[in-house]
């Protein structure tokens, strides 16, 4: 699944026999990743190594190991450190354009770094943070602990029979159709979360939730709950705003939908795939 950094190993802190292993960086400003689009300029390069000096390049994280390589993300406070012929580019410009644990690893760099950048002082009275061994922030004066914030989204790919429910966002280009998500609010369960939102945006019930995959989606910091449900009952009515059009697809009729960079596009090639297995 792409955004997954399923082959980084995320031990932290850093082991102390770990220390001597090679090291390389990402260099990340204002949200987005410096790439070095001269000495390899068919793909991207975002990785880089033999940096000296990087205690004095911003801030720097530890973000985990890839095989032997101990990777860092160095977060640049402005835009002269950019190196000389590197370029910025948004992580959305590099799907396609670089591995998918690049991609990921760009991912996590930025959240990382987000991190850093705004959790220097507490958000209830304002004192200077302190560092935590496990990546957490907490306040000195009033106690407040922080960590890295991940926003949890449910999706959900509802079937009746050999249907799929697919509907269209306001956001969406024109002829785009996907299946249901929002965001869990605090103190809901995500199965709470799934029947909401299919209730919310398409006012139909629902059964049989099962859980299918989860992809970490970086635009900035949600984490997506996929499932799988039946239709119970209800007609379909759509709220004309965010929704503006919803609909049952038969498999050989289905409309554009999302590519496989997203987990909504692989949910609905399971369906695909399992209408042809029937
Ligand atoms: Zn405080």
């Amino acid at each position: 699944m792409p955004f997954s950094n399923d082959e980084l190993d995320f031990t932290y802190p850093l082991p102390a026999y770990f220390k001597d292993q090679p090291s390389c960086y990402i260099y990340i400003y204002n949200g987005k990743v410096v790439t070095d689009p001269v000495n390899v300029p068919d793909s991207p390069t975002i990785l880089h190594d033999g940096i000296k000096d990087v205690e004095t390049k911003g801030i720097v994280q530890y973000i985990g190991a890839l095989g032997e390589k101990l990777c860092y993300a160095i977060g640049l406070e402005s835009h002269n450190e950019i190196p000389e012929e590197m370029q910025l580019v948004f992580l959305r410009d590099l799907i396609g354009q670089i591995d998918e644990r690049m991609l990921a690893l760009a991912g996590r760099a930025i959240q990382l770094i987000e991190f850093e950048l705004t959790s220097k002082f507490c958000g209830r009275c304002g004192t200077l943070n302190e560092t935590l061994e496990d990546r957490g922030k907490k306040c000195p004066k009033c106690d407040l602990l922080i960590y890295p914030r991940i926003s949890p989204a449910i999706i959900v790919l509802v079937m009746k029979g050999d249907e799929v429910l697919l509907a269209r966002s306001s956001h969406f280009r024109s002829d785009m159709y996907s299946i249901i998500a929002g965001f869990v609010e605090p103190g809901e369960t995500l199965e709470h979360a799934v029947k909401r939102e299919v209730m919310e945006e398409v006012g139909l019930k629902i059964k049989n939730i099962r859980y299918f995959a989860s992809q970490p989606w970086p635009f900035p910091n949600s984490l997506m709950i996929g499932f799988i449900a039946d239709y119970e009952e209800g007609e379909i009515c759509v709220d004309g705003n965010e929704i503006i059009d919803a609909e049952w697809f038969r498999r050989e009729e289905l409309p554009n939908f999302p590519g496989k960079t997203s987990i909504s596009g692989h949910l609905i090639d399971w369906f695909v795939k399992m209408a042809d297995k029937k």
